[in-house]
Protein backbone atom coordinates (compact mmCIF):
# COMPACT_ATOMS: atom_id res chain seq x y z
CA UNK A 1 0.00 0.00 0.00
CA UNK A 2 1.50 3.37 -0.98
CA UNK A 3 0.34 6.57 1.00
CA UNK A 4 -0.40 10.09 0.36
CA UNK A 5 2.54 12.14 1.34
CA UNK A 6 1.47 15.40 3.70
CA UNK A 7 3.23 17.78 5.60
CA UNK A 8 6.56 15.43 5.00
CA UNK A 9 4.79 12.50 6.68
CA UNK A 10 3.51 9.52 4.55
CA UNK A 11 -0.35 9.06 5.59
CA UNK A 12 -2.77 5.94 5.27
CA UNK A 13 -6.25 7.45 3.56
CA UNK A 14 -9.84 6.45 4.50
CA UNK A 15 -9.77 4.09 1.67
CA UNK A 16 -7.48 2.45 -1.17
CA UNK A 17 -7.48 2.06 -5.40
CA UNK A 18 -6.17 -0.95 -6.84
CA UNK A 19 -3.63 0.17 -9.71
CA UNK A 20 -4.22 -2.06 -12.63
CA UNK A 21 -2.27 -3.15 -15.59
CA UNK A 22 -4.42 -2.42 -18.61
CA UNK A 23 -2.25 -5.13 -20.91
CA UNK A 24 -2.83 -7.18 -17.71
CA UNK A 25 -6.13 -6.81 -15.79
CA UNK A 26 -5.05 -9.79 -13.55
CA UNK A 27 -2.10 -7.71 -12.47
CA UNK A 28 -2.47 -5.33 -9.95
CA UNK A 29 0.54 -2.84 -9.81
CA UNK A 30 -0.20 -2.08 -6.12
CA UNK A 31 -2.66 -0.16 -3.95
CA UNK A 32 -2.80 3.67 -3.38
CA UNK A 33 -4.14 5.34 -0.45
CA UNK A 34 -7.29 8.04 -1.21
CA UNK A 35 -6.99 11.03 0.76
CA UNK A 36 -10.11 12.55 2.26
CA UNK A 37 -10.77 15.80 2.04
CA UNK A 38 -10.11 16.63 5.19
CA UNK A 39 -6.80 15.07 4.40
CA UNK A 40 -6.54 17.37 1.58
CA UNK A 41 -7.54 20.29 3.95
CA UNK A 42 -4.61 19.92 6.21
CA UNK A 43 -2.11 19.41 3.08
CA UNK A 44 -3.13 22.60 2.35
CA UNK A 45 -2.69 23.94 5.28
CA UNK A 46 0.67 22.65 5.91
CA UNK A 47 1.91 24.24 2.10
CA UNK A 48 0.49 27.40 3.61
CA UNK A 49 2.21 27.82 6.88
CA UNK A 50 5.69 26.70 4.70
CA UNK A 51 5.37 29.14 2.16
CA UNK A 52 6.66 32.31 3.45
CA UNK A 53 10.19 30.23 4.48
CA UNK A 54 10.33 28.43 1.11
CA UNK A 55 9.45 31.77 -1.04
CA UNK A 56 12.44 32.99 0.92
CA UNK A 57 14.81 30.26 0.20
CA UNK A 58 17.74 30.89 -2.42
CA UNK A 59 17.34 30.35 -5.53
CA UNK A 60 20.37 27.92 -5.35
CA UNK A 61 18.75 25.87 -3.03
CA UNK A 62 15.68 25.19 -5.03
CA UNK A 63 17.87 24.60 -7.77
CA UNK A 64 19.56 22.35 -6.18
CA UNK A 65 16.42 20.35 -5.03
CA UNK A 66 15.24 20.36 -8.96
CA UNK A 67 19.09 19.11 -10.28
CA UNK A 68 18.70 16.13 -7.70
CA UNK A 69 15.10 15.02 -8.64
CA UNK A 70 15.75 16.03 -12.43
CA UNK A 71 18.98 13.34 -11.74
CA UNK A 72 17.42 10.80 -10.09
CA UNK A 73 14.07 10.30 -12.64
CA UNK A 74 17.55 9.91 -15.39
CA UNK A 75 19.45 6.86 -13.00
CA UNK A 76 15.70 5.17 -12.58
CA UNK A 77 14.31 5.89 -16.10
CA UNK A 78 14.77 2.39 -17.38
CA UNK A 79 12.79 1.10 -13.95
CA UNK A 80 10.32 4.07 -13.68
CA UNK A 81 9.56 4.34 -17.67
CA UNK A 82 8.62 0.05 -16.86
CA UNK A 83 6.36 1.38 -14.11
CA UNK A 84 4.75 3.93 -15.94
CA UNK A 85 3.94 1.66 -18.90
CA UNK A 86 2.47 -1.01 -16.73
CA UNK A 87 -0.12 1.36 -15.27
CA UNK A 88 -0.60 3.22 -18.25
CA UNK A 89 -0.57 0.84 -21.05
CA UNK A 90 1.89 2.94 -23.58
CA UNK A 91 4.95 1.17 -24.87
CA UNK A 92 8.26 0.32 -22.56
CA UNK A 93 10.60 2.95 -24.90
CA UNK A 94 8.09 5.39 -24.87
CA UNK A 95 7.21 5.23 -21.04
CA UNK A 96 11.23 5.80 -20.56
CA UNK A 97 11.10 8.44 -23.04
CA UNK A 98 8.42 9.96 -21.23
CA UNK A 99 10.80 9.79 -17.84
CA UNK A 100 13.81 11.16 -19.40
CA UNK A 101 11.27 14.19 -20.46
CA UNK A 102 10.37 14.77 -17.00
CA UNK A 103 13.81 14.32 -15.64
CA UNK A 104 14.75 17.16 -18.63
CA UNK A 105 11.70 19.43 -17.50
CA UNK A 106 13.15 19.16 -13.94
CA UNK A 107 16.42 19.93 -15.08
CA UNK A 108 15.44 23.41 -17.00
CA UNK A 109 13.43 24.64 -13.99
CA UNK A 110 16.60 23.82 -11.99
CA UNK A 111 18.01 26.35 -14.02
CA UNK A 112 14.87 29.18 -14.51
CA UNK A 113 15.09 29.32 -10.46
CA UNK A 114 18.50 30.94 -11.03
CA UNK A 115 16.91 32.81 -13.62
CA UNK A 116 14.16 34.64 -11.92
CA UNK A 117 13.24 37.30 -14.78
CA UNK A 118 13.04 41.13 -12.98
CA UNK A 119 13.03 44.25 -14.74
CA UNK A 120 14.41 47.66 -13.99
CA UNK A 121 12.22 50.78 -15.67
CA UNK A 122 13.27 54.29 -15.46
CA UNK A 123 10.50 56.51 -13.68
CA UNK A 124 9.10 59.69 -14.86
CA UNK A 125 9.71 60.92 -11.24
CA UNK A 126 13.26 62.57 -10.21
CA UNK A 127 14.83 60.65 -7.89
CA UNK A 128 12.33 57.44 -7.75
CA UNK A 129 13.42 53.71 -9.56
CA UNK A 130 11.06 51.52 -10.71
CA UNK A 131 11.89 47.89 -9.83
CA UNK A 132 9.20 45.05 -11.41
CA UNK A 133 9.85 41.91 -9.63
CA UNK A 134 7.99 38.44 -9.81
CA UNK A 135 7.07 36.83 -6.44
CA UNK A 136 5.97 33.32 -5.83
CA UNK A 137 2.14 32.77 -5.70
CA UNK A 138 1.69 31.00 -2.90
CA UNK A 139 0.20 27.59 -2.82
CA UNK A 140 -0.12 25.98 -6.41
CA UNK A 141 -2.58 23.13 -7.02
CA UNK A 142 -2.27 20.87 -9.95
CA UNK A 143 -4.76 18.11 -11.32
CA UNK A 144 -3.19 15.85 -14.05
CA UNK A 145 -4.83 13.15 -16.04
CA UNK A 146 -3.68 9.75 -16.97
CA UNK A 147 -2.05 9.74 -20.41
CA UNK A 148 1.01 11.54 -19.04
CA UNK A 149 1.81 10.07 -15.38
CA UNK A 150 5.12 11.31 -15.51
CA UNK A 151 5.71 14.50 -17.65
CA UNK A 152 2.47 16.68 -16.75
CA UNK A 153 3.14 16.25 -13.61
CA UNK A 154 7.30 17.16 -13.83
CA UNK A 155 5.88 20.23 -16.10
CA UNK A 156 4.19 21.98 -13.07
CA UNK A 157 5.63 21.20 -10.42
CA UNK A 158 9.08 21.92 -11.42
CA UNK A 159 8.18 25.41 -12.18
CA UNK A 160 5.82 25.75 -9.46
CA UNK A 161 8.71 24.60 -6.73
CA UNK A 162 11.69 26.97 -9.10
CA UNK A 163 9.77 29.97 -8.71
CA UNK A 164 9.24 29.02 -4.88
CA UNK A 165 5.40 28.06 -4.53
CA UNK A 166 4.31 25.23 -2.75
CA UNK A 167 2.36 22.67 -4.07
CA UNK A 168 -0.46 20.26 -3.69
CA UNK A 169 -0.05 17.54 -6.43
CA UNK A 170 -3.27 15.35 -7.17
CA UNK A 171 -2.60 12.74 -9.79
CA UNK A 172 -5.36 11.19 -11.45
CA UNK A 173 -6.78 7.78 -9.86
CA UNK A 174 -6.12 5.62 -12.62
CA UNK A 175 -2.20 6.15 -12.56
CA UNK A 176 -1.17 7.05 -9.24
CA UNK A 177 1.96 4.63 -9.40
CA UNK A 178 4.07 7.11 -11.79
CA UNK A 179 3.08 10.12 -9.70
CA UNK A 180 3.70 8.67 -6.09
CA UNK A 181 7.34 7.64 -7.39
CA UNK A 182 7.90 11.05 -8.14
CA UNK A 183 6.99 12.18 -4.70
CA UNK A 184 8.90 10.03 -2.84
CA UNK A 185 11.92 11.32 -5.50
CA UNK A 186 10.39 14.58 -4.52
CA UNK A 187 10.41 14.22 -0.64
CA UNK A 188 14.36 13.01 -0.72
CA UNK A 189 15.12 15.73 -2.73
CA UNK A 190 16.10 18.29 -0.04
CA UNK A 191 13.01 19.84 -0.32
CA UNK A 192 11.09 20.92 3.52
CA UNK A 193 8.43 19.42 5.13
CA UNK A 194 5.03 21.16 3.94
CA UNK A 195 6.50 22.43 0.47
CA UNK A 196 5.16 19.47 -1.84
CA UNK A 197 2.15 17.56 -0.92
CA UNK A 198 0.72 14.47 -2.59
CA UNK A 199 -2.56 13.91 -2.18
CA UNK A 200 -4.30 10.85 -4.42
CA UNK A 201 -7.63 10.06 -5.35
CA UNK A 202 -10.70 10.62 -7.15
CA UNK A 203 -11.04 14.73 -8.31
CA UNK A 204 -14.93 14.41 -8.65
CA UNK A 205 -14.78 13.69 -4.62
CA UNK A 206 -11.79 15.56 -3.35
CA UNK A 207 -11.11 18.12 -5.83
CA UNK A 208 -13.22 20.86 -4.87
CA UNK A 209 -11.43 20.87 -1.60
CA UNK A 210 -8.15 21.11 -3.17
CA UNK A 211 -9.39 24.31 -5.26
CA UNK A 212 -10.56 25.78 -2.25
CA UNK A 213 -7.02 25.56 -0.53
CA UNK A 214 -4.84 27.09 -2.81
CA UNK A 215 -4.33 30.40 -4.41
CA UNK A 216 -3.95 28.92 -7.94
CA UNK A 217 -4.98 25.84 -9.75
CA UNK A 218 -3.21 23.98 -12.97
CA UNK A 219 -5.63 21.32 -14.25
CA UNK A 220 -4.83 19.26 -17.66
CA UNK A 221 -7.59 17.36 -18.26
CA UNK A 222 -11.31 17.20 -20.03
CA UNK A 223 -13.28 20.45 -21.27
CA UNK A 224 -16.21 19.51 -17.92
CA UNK A 225 -13.80 19.18 -15.42
CA UNK A 226 -11.87 22.50 -16.79
CA UNK A 227 -14.89 24.07 -16.71
CA UNK A 228 -16.13 23.21 -13.43
CA UNK A 229 -12.36 23.80 -12.02
CA UNK A 230 -12.46 27.54 -13.80
CA UNK A 231 -15.90 28.00 -12.01
CA UNK A 232 -14.63 27.89 -8.62
CA UNK A 233 -11.50 29.32 -9.24
CA UNK A 234 -13.01 32.22 -10.19
CA UNK A 235 -15.29 32.11 -7.82
CA UNK A 236 -12.85 32.29 -5.47
CA UNK A 237 -10.81 34.94 -7.27
CA UNK A 238 -7.71 32.85 -7.99
CA UNK A 239 -5.17 32.39 -10.83
CA UNK A 240 -6.20 29.50 -13.24
CA UNK A 241 -4.34 27.44 -16.01
CA UNK A 242 -6.10 25.08 -18.16
CA UNK A 243 -5.01 22.59 -20.67
CA UNK A 244 -7.86 20.66 -22.12
CA UNK A 245 -8.99 18.22 -25.33
CA UNK A 246 -8.17 18.64 -29.00
CA UNK A 247 -9.53 17.80 -32.10
CA UNK A 248 -6.16 18.38 -34.18
CA UNK A 249 -6.48 18.62 -37.74
CA UNK A 250 -3.37 17.27 -39.89
CA UNK A 251 -3.74 18.62 -43.46
CA UNK A 252 -2.15 16.73 -46.21
CA UNK A 253 -1.66 18.49 -49.52
CA UNK A 254 -1.45 16.73 -52.98
CA UNK A 255 2.30 18.13 -53.16
CA UNK A 256 3.23 16.18 -49.95
CA UNK A 257 6.01 13.95 -49.51
CA UNK A 258 3.88 10.57 -49.32
CA UNK A 259 6.20 9.15 -47.16
CA UNK A 260 6.19 12.12 -44.59
CA UNK A 261 2.99 12.38 -44.81
CA UNK A 262 1.94 8.66 -43.75
CA UNK A 263 4.53 8.92 -41.42
CA UNK A 264 3.09 11.75 -39.48
CA UNK A 265 -0.48 10.71 -39.85
CA UNK A 266 0.30 7.18 -37.90
CA UNK A 267 2.53 8.54 -35.49
CA UNK A 268 0.29 11.79 -34.87
CA UNK A 269 -3.06 9.77 -34.80
CA UNK A 270 -1.90 6.06 -33.62
CA UNK A 271 0.91 5.84 -31.64
CA UNK A 272 0.22 5.90 -28.03
CA UNK A 273 -2.65 4.37 -28.64
CA UNK A 274 -3.61 7.45 -29.67
CA UNK A 275 -4.13 8.90 -25.89
CA UNK A 276 -2.34 12.33 -26.50
CA UNK A 277 -4.25 15.60 -26.39
CA UNK A 278 -2.35 16.78 -29.64
CA UNK A 279 -2.96 12.99 -31.53
CA UNK A 280 -3.97 13.89 -35.36
CA UNK A 281 -7.44 13.10 -35.61
CA UNK A 282 -8.72 14.74 -38.15
CA UNK A 283 -6.95 13.78 -41.59
CA UNK A 284 -8.09 16.62 -44.06
CA UNK A 285 -7.02 15.05 -47.37
CA UNK A 286 -7.11 16.87 -50.92
CA UNK A 287 -8.74 15.11 -53.65
CA UNK A 288 -5.38 14.41 -55.79
CA UNK A 289 -3.83 12.71 -52.81
CA UNK A 290 -6.77 11.43 -50.64
CA UNK A 291 -6.60 8.03 -52.48
CA UNK A 292 -3.06 7.21 -52.27
CA UNK A 293 -2.63 8.34 -48.72
CA UNK A 294 -5.16 6.15 -47.45
CA UNK A 295 -3.81 3.14 -49.32
CA UNK A 296 -0.47 3.67 -47.89
CA UNK A 297 -1.78 4.88 -44.11
CA UNK A 298 -3.81 1.22 -44.30
CA UNK A 299 -0.88 -0.90 -45.66
CA UNK A 300 1.11 0.93 -42.82
CA UNK A 301 -1.33 0.05 -39.92
CA UNK A 302 -1.61 -3.66 -41.17
CA UNK A 303 2.21 -4.20 -40.12
CA UNK A 304 1.51 -2.07 -36.33
CA UNK A 305 1.61 -4.97 -33.50
CA UNK A 306 -1.34 -4.32 -31.27
CA UNK A 307 -0.21 -5.88 -27.47
CA UNK A 308 1.02 -5.98 -24.41
CA UNK A 309 2.93 -2.64 -23.50
CA UNK A 310 6.09 -4.39 -21.92
CA UNK A 311 6.72 -6.40 -25.12
CA UNK A 312 9.12 -5.40 -27.27
CA UNK A 313 7.58 -6.20 -29.75
CA UNK A 314 4.48 -3.82 -30.25
CA UNK A 315 4.20 -0.66 -31.37
CA UNK A 316 0.84 0.04 -29.85
CA UNK A 317 -0.46 -0.87 -26.37
CA UNK A 318 -3.97 -1.09 -24.74
CA UNK A 319 -6.58 1.74 -23.84
CA UNK A 320 -5.93 2.95 -20.31
CA UNK A 321 -9.53 0.94 -19.17
CA UNK A 322 -12.59 -0.71 -19.81
CA UNK A 323 -14.46 2.70 -19.72
CA UNK A 324 -12.04 4.63 -22.12
CA UNK A 325 -12.41 1.21 -24.15
CA UNK A 326 -16.34 1.36 -24.23
CA UNK A 327 -15.65 5.40 -25.75
CA UNK A 328 -14.02 5.26 -28.46
CA UNK A 329 -16.31 2.09 -29.82
CA UNK A 330 -19.09 4.04 -29.50
CA UNK A 331 -17.38 6.85 -31.20
CA UNK A 332 -16.82 4.92 -33.82
CA UNK A 333 -20.27 2.89 -34.32
CA UNK A 334 -21.50 6.80 -34.19
CA UNK A 335 -19.36 7.42 -37.19
CA UNK A 336 -20.36 4.60 -39.06
CA UNK A 337 -24.29 5.38 -38.31
CA UNK A 338 -23.84 8.80 -39.63
CA UNK A 339 -22.14 7.65 -42.53
CA UNK A 340 -18.62 7.32 -42.09
CA UNK A 341 -16.99 4.31 -43.14
CA UNK A 342 -14.16 1.92 -40.76
CA UNK A 343 -11.61 1.75 -43.72
CA UNK A 344 -9.73 -0.17 -41.25
CA UNK A 345 -9.57 -1.38 -37.72
CA UNK A 346 -11.62 -0.49 -34.40
CA UNK A 347 -12.03 -3.94 -33.49
CA UNK A 348 -11.08 -5.44 -29.82
CA UNK A 349 -8.42 -8.10 -29.91
CA UNK A 350 -7.80 -10.87 -27.68
CA UNK A 351 -4.17 -11.46 -26.71
CA UNK A 352 -2.25 -13.74 -24.07
CA UNK A 353 -3.12 -11.26 -21.36
CA UNK A 354 -6.79 -9.73 -20.69
CA UNK A 355 -6.30 -5.90 -21.58
CA UNK A 356 -8.63 -3.28 -23.72
CA UNK A 357 -6.86 -3.91 -26.91
CA UNK A 358 -8.04 -1.80 -29.51
CA UNK A 359 -7.13 -2.12 -33.11
CA UNK A 360 -5.97 0.71 -34.60
CA UNK A 361 -9.30 2.31 -36.72
CA UNK A 362 -9.08 4.72 -39.73
CA UNK A 363 -12.36 6.20 -41.17
CA UNK A 364 -13.25 7.31 -44.52
CA UNK A 365 -15.77 9.36 -46.01
CA UNK A 366 -16.18 11.66 -43.18
CA UNK A 367 -17.17 15.09 -43.26
CA UNK A 368 -15.99 17.99 -41.22
CA UNK A 369 -20.28 18.43 -39.06
CA UNK A 370 -20.13 14.21 -37.93
CA UNK A 371 -19.67 13.72 -34.25
CA UNK A 372 -16.24 12.55 -35.10
CA UNK A 373 -14.99 15.06 -36.05
CA UNK A 374 -16.31 17.56 -33.68
CA UNK A 375 -15.63 15.66 -30.18
CA UNK A 376 -12.60 14.04 -28.92
CA UNK A 377 -12.15 10.25 -28.93
CA UNK A 378 -8.25 10.06 -27.01
CA UNK A 379 -8.33 6.61 -28.66
CA UNK A 380 -6.57 4.95 -31.47
CA UNK A 381 -9.65 6.40 -34.05
CA UNK A 382 -8.55 8.93 -36.80
CA UNK A 383 -11.07 10.13 -39.68
CA UNK A 384 -9.98 11.31 -42.79
CA UNK A 385 -11.95 14.52 -44.54
CA UNK A 386 -11.58 14.86 -47.98
CA UNK A 387 -11.60 18.73 -49.46
CA UNK A 388 -11.15 19.88 -52.71
CA UNK A 389 -7.96 22.32 -52.16
CA UNK A 390 -5.76 24.22 -50.08
CA UNK A 391 -8.45 27.28 -49.15
CA UNK A 392 -10.96 24.36 -48.24
CA UNK A 393 -8.54 22.32 -45.97
CA UNK A 394 -7.47 25.36 -44.49
CA UNK A 395 -11.54 26.10 -43.40
CA UNK A 396 -11.94 22.16 -42.15
CA UNK A 397 -8.84 22.59 -39.87
CA UNK A 398 -9.62 25.98 -38.25
CA UNK A 399 -13.53 24.92 -37.92
CA UNK A 400 -13.27 23.22 -34.20
CA UNK A 401 -14.25 24.57 -30.74
CA UNK A 402 -10.81 23.20 -30.22
CA UNK A 403 -7.63 24.79 -31.05
CA UNK A 404 -4.24 23.19 -29.69
CA UNK A 405 -2.10 21.84 -32.30
CA UNK A 406 -2.78 21.46 -36.05
CA UNK A 407 -0.06 20.39 -38.79
CA UNK A 408 0.14 20.46 -42.45
CA UNK A 409 2.33 17.94 -45.16
CA UNK A 410 3.30 20.26 -48.18
CA UNK A 411 6.44 20.86 -50.29
CA UNK A 412 4.69 24.04 -50.88
CA UNK A 413 6.69 27.03 -49.39
CA UNK A 414 3.43 29.29 -49.92
CA UNK A 415 0.79 26.73 -48.26
CA UNK A 416 3.47 26.31 -45.19
CA UNK A 417 3.68 29.87 -44.74
CA UNK A 418 -0.07 30.77 -44.94
CA UNK A 419 -0.80 27.83 -42.91
CA UNK A 420 1.25 28.84 -40.06
CA UNK A 421 -0.07 32.47 -40.19
CA UNK A 422 -3.70 31.31 -40.22
CA UNK A 423 -4.01 28.02 -38.40
CA UNK A 424 -6.18 28.78 -35.39
CA UNK A 425 -4.25 26.85 -33.08
CA UNK A 426 -1.65 26.66 -30.33
CA UNK A 427 0.80 24.57 -32.14
CA UNK A 428 1.67 24.66 -35.51
CA UNK A 429 3.80 21.86 -37.07
CA UNK A 430 5.09 21.54 -40.81
CA UNK A 431 5.65 18.17 -41.88
CA UNK A 432 5.56 16.95 -38.93
CA UNK A 433 2.87 15.00 -36.72
CA UNK A 434 0.90 17.37 -34.46
CA UNK A 435 1.66 15.29 -31.29
CA UNK A 436 5.60 15.44 -29.84
CA UNK A 437 6.82 18.43 -28.64
CA UNK A 438 10.14 19.84 -27.26
CA UNK A 439 10.34 20.34 -23.68
CA UNK A 440 12.00 23.65 -23.47
CA UNK A 441 9.62 25.69 -25.20
CA UNK A 442 5.57 26.84 -24.50
CA UNK A 443 2.73 24.83 -24.81
CA UNK A 444 -0.81 25.35 -25.02
CA UNK A 445 -3.90 26.08 -27.34
CA UNK A 446 -6.66 28.71 -27.87
CA UNK A 447 -10.65 28.34 -27.85
CA UNK A 448 -11.49 24.99 -26.24
CA UNK A 449 -8.34 23.93 -25.78
CA UNK A 450 -6.65 25.76 -23.35
CA UNK A 451 -6.93 28.95 -20.92
CA UNK A 452 -4.95 31.27 -18.89
CA UNK A 453 -1.36 31.19 -19.43
CA UNK A 454 0.95 29.07 -21.55
CA UNK A 455 2.71 26.04 -19.83
CA UNK A 456 6.24 24.63 -20.29
CA UNK A 457 9.40 26.90 -21.32
CA UNK A 458 10.58 30.38 -20.03
CA UNK A 459 6.71 31.36 -20.54
CA UNK A 460 5.83 29.39 -17.18
CA UNK A 461 6.73 32.02 -14.97
CA UNK A 462 3.69 33.87 -15.76
CA UNK A 463 1.31 31.59 -14.24
CA UNK A 464 3.54 30.67 -11.54
CA UNK A 465 4.70 34.02 -10.48
CA UNK A 466 2.81 37.34 -9.52
CA UNK A 467 4.18 40.53 -10.44
CA UNK A 468 5.34 43.32 -8.19
CA UNK A 469 6.04 46.94 -8.74
CA UNK A 470 8.71 48.29 -6.73
CA UNK A 471 9.19 52.06 -6.39
CA UNK A 472 11.72 53.38 -4.67
CA UNK A 473 13.18 56.92 -3.49
CA UNK A 474 16.92 57.31 -2.89
CA UNK A 475 16.75 59.74 0.20
P1 LIG B 1 -10.44 14.14 -16.51
O1 LIG B 1 -10.94 15.51 -16.76
O2 LIG B 1 -11.42 13.06 -16.30
O3 LIG B 1 -9.49 14.12 -15.23
C1 LIG B 1 -8.36 14.95 -15.15
C2 LIG B 1 -8.03 15.15 -13.69
O4 LIG B 1 -9.06 15.93 -13.10
C3 LIG B 1 -7.95 13.86 -12.87
O5 LIG B 1 -6.91 13.97 -11.93
C4 LIG B 1 -9.29 13.84 -12.17
O6 LIG B 1 -9.27 13.13 -10.95
C5 LIG B 1 -9.51 15.30 -11.92
N1 LIG B 1 -10.91 15.68 -11.68
C6 LIG B 1 -12.03 15.05 -12.10
N2 LIG B 1 -13.13 15.71 -11.64
C7 LIG B 1 -12.68 16.77 -10.93
C8 LIG B 1 -13.32 17.82 -10.21
N3 LIG B 1 -14.65 17.91 -10.14
N4 LIG B 1 -12.55 18.74 -9.60
C9 LIG B 1 -11.21 18.68 -9.67
N5 LIG B 1 -10.55 17.70 -10.32
C10 LIG B 1 -11.28 16.76 -10.95
O7 LIG B 1 -9.46 13.80 -17.72
P2 LIG B 1 -8.67 12.45 -17.98
O8 LIG B 1 -9.66 11.45 -18.48
O9 LIG B 1 -7.81 12.08 -16.83
O10 LIG B 1 -7.68 12.90 -19.14
C11 LIG B 1 -8.09 12.97 -20.46
C12 LIG B 1 -8.36 14.40 -20.86
O11 LIG B 1 -7.21 15.19 -20.61
C13 LIG B 1 -8.62 14.52 -22.35
O12 LIG B 1 -9.70 15.38 -22.59
C14 LIG B 1 -7.34 15.11 -22.89
O13 LIG B 1 -7.46 15.85 -24.06
C15 LIG B 1 -6.90 15.97 -21.76
N6 LIG B 1 -5.48 16.24 -21.85
C16 LIG B 1 -5.09 17.49 -22.25
C17 LIG B 1 -3.75 17.79 -22.37
C18 LIG B 1 -3.33 19.16 -22.77
O14 LIG B 1 -2.24 19.55 -22.42
N7 LIG B 1 -4.16 19.92 -23.44
C19 LIG B 1 -2.79 16.83 -22.10
C20 LIG B 1 -3.21 15.56 -21.71
C21 LIG B 1 -4.56 15.29 -21.58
Amino acid sequence: MRHNFIAGRWVAGDDALANINPSDTGDVIDRYAVASREMVAEAAQAARATFPAWAHTTPLQRADALDAVGGELLARREELGTLLSREEGKIRTDGIAEVVRAAQVFKFFAGEALRIPGEKVASVRPGVEVDIMREPVGVIGIITPWNFPMAIPAWKIAPALAYGNCVLFKPAELVPGSAWALADIIARAGVPSGVFNLVMGPGSVIGDTLVDGVDAITLTGSVPTGTRVAQRAVGRMIKCQLEMGGKNPLIVLDDADLDIAVEAAVNGAFFQTGQRCTASSRLVVTEGIHDRFVAAVTERLERLVVGHALSPETHIGPVVDERQLEQDLSHIATAEGEGAQRHWGGLVLERDTPGFYLSPCLLTETTNAMRINREEVFGPVASVVRVKDYDEALAVANDTPFGLSSGICTTSLKHATHFRAHSAAGLVMVNLPTAGLDFHVPFGGRKGSSYGPREQGRYAVEFYTSVKTAYVRAM
